[in-house]
C-alpha cells in the first residue's frame, strides 16, 4: 500500500469508526452469535492475492461487527466500564502509524520522554506525592507480577536473581484479601511464591480486607517458620469495589517489614477526584501502584499504570544490558525496558496524552462524577423497592443487586438471578454481569461507559424489574 493508497481508505476507515460510534445505541450490546458461527464465516487459509480494501471493510460489517459485544454502548453495564474515548483512538492510531519502537531511550527518545510526562501527569491529577515514579505496562497483571517479582527479590536479598528458585530456603509468603483479584494468585504463581504461600485474608462485611486477621495471618506464618515477603491491597475490588484499608496495612507492613502493593486497576481512575481519595488514605505508605486508565478514563486498551517509590530497586531486578542496546546517553535517561518484562516497548504514552489535552481534567472529573451520581441515584431506588437489595457498600459506580421475591432461596433464587439477567443480556437492550458473592448469584451492575447517561440508567431500571417479573 502506497501512502497515497493510505491516504484515501484510511479517511474511509475514520469515517467507518465515526459512523460505528454514532450509531452505537441501535446495534445490540451483547454478540447474538454461537460459538465456532465467525471462524466457519472466514477462510481457512490466506489468500494467494490481493483484496481490495472494499472487500475488507465489507466483511468487517458482515463478519465481525455482528460478532462484538459492545464495550462503548450507553447500555453497557456489564464487568467494568473500559472506556475508548475517541481522542485516545487517534493517540493509538498514530502511535501505530509512527511506527516506532521503545527499546532504549536512544531507539526513540520522545517514546521515553512523552511517557515521563505522561505519568508524572497523571502523578498530579491522582494526588501523589512527588515520591512516585511512573511507567506504562500494558496491563495491571503484568503490573502486579513486576511488583511481586521486586518484593521477593527485596525479601530475598537478590537470592533468586542469583540462584533462581532454589534461591531462597525458607517460603515466602504473600497476602491479599480473600476478594483479591485473580491476577493476584497468578503473579504470585508466576513470581514462584507457589500456591501454599498465598493467603487469601478474610474480609469484613464490607467485602474490605480486615487488617486483624493480616496482623494474624502474618504472625502464624512466623511461628511456623516461613517469611512474610508481600501484601497486595485491593483498591476497589473486582466483585464488589470494596476498600482494603490501606493505612492500617500500611502499618502493618512497616512493622513487619513486608513490600505494599496497592491494586487500584479499576477505581484508581476516581483517585483524579479528591472527594474519593479518603478511600485510598494512607497509599503513601505503600511501595508499588497499579491503575488502569484503560478502564473508567477512557484512555484505549492497554494502558497500565505502575507507580513505584524506588525506581533503583525495580531496575536493579529488571535490567538487561546487552552491548546492542547500549549508548553514550545511559546514566543520563530512562531505559523503560529496565521498568518491566517486554524490551520492546509501544509509543502508548500517545493515547493516555491525547486523551488528557484533548478532553482536559475538568471533563474527565465531571464525566467520573456523573457516573457517581448515577450509580448512587439507582441504589437509592433498589434499596426503595420491596423484596430488591444492594448487598454490597457503593463507593463509586459498581452496585451489587439482587432480587429476592418472598418464599424463593438457595438454588431456586440462584436460578431466577441468572434467568433475569440472562434474558436482558439476550434481549441485547443492556448487558450486566452476574457474579457469585458469598456463595450466592447476585448481579453487578457497572456503570460509567462514556455514553451513558441518566436515562439509561432510568431505562435499565425499568428493564430490571421488568425481566425480574417485579415492574
Ligand atoms: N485488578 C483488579 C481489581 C481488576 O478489576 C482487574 C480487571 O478487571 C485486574 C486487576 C486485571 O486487569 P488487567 O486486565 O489490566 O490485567
Amino acid at each position: 500500500m502506497t501512502p497515497e493508497e493510505f491516504r484515501a481508505v484510511g479517511h474511509r476507515l475514520i469515517d467507518w469508526i465515526a459512523d460505528y460510534r454514532e450509531g452505537l445505541a441501535d446495534r445490540p450490546v451483547m454478540a447474538r452469535t454461537e460459538p465456532g458461527e465467525i471462524k466457519a464465516m472466514l477462510p481457512a487459509s490466506p489468500p494467494e492475492q490481493p483484496e481490495g480494501f472494499d472487500a475488507i471493510l465489507a466483511d468487517v460489517d458482515r463478519i465481525l461487527v455482528p460478532g462484538l459485544t459492545l464495550w462503548q454502548h450507553p447500555s453497557f453495564f456489564g464487568y467494568f466500564p473500559s472506556n475508548v474515548s475517541l481522542p485516545s483512538v487517534l493517540g493509538d492510531f498514530l502511535s501505530t502509524g509512527l511506527g516506532v519502537l521503545g527499546l532504549s531511550w536512544q531507539s526513540s527518545p520522545a517514546l521515553t520522554e512523552l511517557e515521563e510526562v505522561a505519568t508524572d501527569w497523571m502523578r498530579q491529577l491522582l494526588g501523589l506525592s512527588e515520591a512516585w515514579s511512573g511507567v506504562i505496562q500494558d496491563t495491571a497483571s503484568t503490573s502486579t507480577l513486576v511488583s511481586l517479582l521486586c518484593a521477593r527479590e527485596k525479601a530475598a536479598g537478590f537470592a533468586m536473581t542469583r540462584g533462581g528458585l532454589q534461591g531462597e530456603p525458607t517460603p515466602l509468603v504473600v497476602y491479599a484479601s480473600s476478594h483479591a483479584h485473580s491476577s493476584v494468585a497468578k503473579a504470585a504463581l508466576l513470581a514462584g511464591f507457589g500456591r501454599d504461600n498465598v493467603r487469601a485474608v478474610p474480609h469484613d462485611e464490607a467485602f474490605a480486607m480486615r487488617p486483624d486477621a493480616l496482623d494474624a495471618a502474618i504472625r502464624r506464618d512466623l511461628a511456623e517458620g516461613r517469611r512474610p515477603c508481600a501484601i497486595v491491597a485491593g483498591v476497589g475490588t473486582t466483585a464488589t469495589t470494596a476498600f482494603d484499608p490501606i493505612a492500617p496495612i500500611a502499618e502493618l507492613a512497616r512493622e513487619h517489614g513486608l513490600w505494599l502493593h496497592a491494586d487500584a486497576a479499576m477505581a484508581g481512575s476516581a483517585m483524579i477526584l479528591p472527594e474519593c481519595r479518603h478511600l485510598w488514605e494512607g497509599i503513601e505508605g505503600a511501595d508499588t501502584i497499579v491503575l488502569n486508565p484503560h478502564k473508567w478514563l477512557g484512555v484505549a486498551f492497554d494502558c497500565s499504570l505502575y507507580y513505584v517509590r524506588d525506581p533503583e530497586h525495580l531496575v536493579r531486578v529488571m535490567s538487561t544490558n546487552p552491548s546492542y542496546l547500549q549508548s553514550s546517553a545511559d546514566g543520563r535517561v530512562k531505559n523503560y525496558r529496565d521498568w518491566g518484562i517486554p524490551l520492546g516497548r509501544r509509543f502508548r504514552a500517545l493515547k493516555l496524552w491525547f486523551l488528557l489535552r484533548a478532553e482536559g481534567a475538568e471533563a474527565l472529573r465531571a464525566r467520573l462524577r456523573r457516573d457517581l451520581a448515577n450509580a448512587a441515584w439507582l441504589a437509592d431506588q433498589v434499596l426503595a423497592t420491596p423484596h430488591w437489595r444492594v448487598l454490597a457498600p457503593v463507593p463509586l459506580q459498581t452496585l451489587c443487586i439482587r432480587h429476592e421475591p418472598p418464599g424463593l432461596d438457595g438454588e431456586a433464587l440462584d436460578r431466577h438471578t441468572l434467568e433475569w439477567v440472562e434474558a436482558i443480556n439476550r434481549s441485547g437492550s443492556a448487558y450486566l454481569t452476574p457474579a457469585v458473592l458469598d456463595g450466592r448469584w447476585m448481579v453487578r451492575v457497572s456503570i460509567g461507559a462514556e455514553l451513558t447517561e441518566r436515562s439509561h440508567v432510568e431505562i435499565l431500571w425499568s428493564k430490571i424489574r421488568r425481566a425480574a417479573g417485579a415492574a
